[in-house]
């Protein structure tokens, strides 16, 4: 496999005991509002800022990620921590000069400290919370109409549905649930009731076992949750059924982010012979031999993708005279194809994350431009290469650039026809750039 592996991540930085002063204070203001606290009460109040909580001071000029409401702290801007919180507890954080700034959940085994919760100092972090948060990013999708394509949807799309760290996906009536930080660990099973309640599926299943929990000094962790996985999981997208392999499959058994763009290729594989290149269960595939397309080879290195790919096909009704399946490792099947002169009129470049972060932007970049300008090798004259990266370490201008590069070696002319990008059902927040994760442009070669 061509993939970097994941950095492992560096000594979690305890914030130091800079800022004494301003502990004092805090603990003077904590002593004087308990002694004005209501005495007796038996339930405390529901206030935004109980007593005790614990609380995360910025250093002086560190707040300004937070003010343009970028949702994560990392522990070089943390002066120093009030209070002992656990990973996943909520904690307040206040700037350097006391300002409250927004509730988060605390990781002190992470290079990202917190994660923000809430703007809102009125805010109490608890179940009725976590409803409001989930019932809205559910009603922003069917305000969308997303579920006329498809009753495979991502419901909670972390930082971006305000909600760090909690994806749910949705395949027919079971969800999948991926914890990826210490807060919604720290809140699984009230996340888990509170889904039960307001979509009722059959099972809830978790997939917490995503390389960013390392990185969370999480460990990996999947099985059901409620109720009971049925032996089949299908979703119907765009009118193409898929079997989904919700425990063992990657990510949470299916690709969801590419539902649009695979429909667009479907669109316009007539005639063509099509190469779907990191294939997975077929995705690409099915939507081009629904398009009519001539043949279509596909290329995944995992066995088990490729079976459920040729199942996904027997599954449609589609003919699988037009299929070829090779498991390889697509950057030497490529140099094959282009050793044996073979050429085809659509590719599809869907590869792994090859950059996580930005770290891994140079050394993912070559393989980019290895499989971009074997794919503008192989392509006929006024063929379409769709290819894509979710890497979040790689920016739209960098991809760009790249293939910019592989079309010049390659010694071709390409235009951009389409630039594309995730499904509405993963949305990205303004102030949460990093949600735009998937790129992918359409090239016609001249
Ligand atoms: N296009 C797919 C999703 C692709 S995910 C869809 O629409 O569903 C990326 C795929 O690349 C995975 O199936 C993984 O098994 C495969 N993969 C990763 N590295 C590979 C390599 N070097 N060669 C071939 N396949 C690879």
């Amino acid at each position: 496999m061509n993939t970097p592996k994941s950095k492992s991540h560096s000594t979690p930085h305890r914030p130091s005991q800079g800022g004494i002063d301003f502990r004092n204070r805090v603990k003077r203001d904590k002593q004087k509002a308990e002694a004005h606290a209501p005495k007796n009460t038996s339930a405390p109040p529901r206030t935004g800022n109980p007593m005790g909580r614990p609380c995360l001071i910025l250093k002086a000029d560190r707040d300004k990620s937070l003010m343009r409401r970028h949702p994560w702290i990392f522990s070089g801007a943390v002066e120093c921590i009030d209070g002992a919180p656990a990973s996943g507890d909520t904690v307040a954080v206040r700037d350097a000069s006391g300002k409250f700034l927004a509730w988060a959940a605390y990781n002190a085994e992470s290079q990202i400290t917190a994660r923000v919760w809430s703007w809102r100092e009125a805010d109490v972090i608890d179940k009725e919370f976590f409803r409001n948060r989930i019932a809205s990013a559910l009603k922003a999708r069917r305000a969308l109409g997303l579920g006329r394509d498809s009753n495979g949807m991502r419901l909670v799309h972390g930082e971006s549905d305000g909600l760090p760290g909690l994806i749910v996906d949705k395949y027919g009536d079971v969800l999948v649930m991926q914890l990826g930080s210490a807060g919604p660990e720290h809140w699984r099973d009230t996340l888990a009731d509170i889904l039960q309640e307001l979509c009722s599926p059959v099972c809830i299943y978790e997939r917490s076992d995503s390389d960013g929990r390392e990185l969370e000094g999480l460990p990996v962790r999947s099985g059901v949750l409620r109720g009971a996985l049925p032996k089949h999981v299908e979703v119907v997208e765009h009118g193409i059924r898929f079997a989904v392999d919700v425990a063992a499959g990657q990510k949470t058994g299916f690709y969801l982010d590419q539902r649009d763009n695979r429909a667009l290729t479907g669109t316009l594989s007539a005639d063509c012979d099509v190469l779907n290149c990191f294939c997975y269960t077929g995705g690409f595939s099915l939507y081009a031999l629904r398009g009519d397309a001539k043949s279509v080879l596909s290329i995944d290195s995992s066995q088990e993708a490729l079976q459920l790919a040729q199942a996904n096909v027997e599954l449609n009704g589609f003919d699988p005279s037009r299929t070829e399946w090779q498991c390889a490792d697509v950057f030497e099947a490529m140099r094959k194809l282009r050793d044996q002169n073979r050429k085809f009129d659509l590719i599809v470049l869907d590869p792994p994350k090859f950059a996580p972060t930005a770290a891994f932007a140079e050394k993912a970049s070559r393989a980019y431009k290895d499989i971009n300008l074997l794919g503008f090798k192989l392509l006929r004259p006024g063929g379409l290469l769709f290819t894509y990266s979710c890497s979040g370490g790689i920016s739209d201008d960098l991809f760009q650039k790249i293939i910019a590069g592989a079309a010049l070696d390659a010694g071709v002319d390409a235009q951009i026809v389409k630039k594309l990008h995730a499904a509405a059902d993963h949305p990205v927040l303004l102030s949460f750039p990093e949600g735009a994760y998937l790129k992918g442009l359409v090239l016609r070669v001249a």
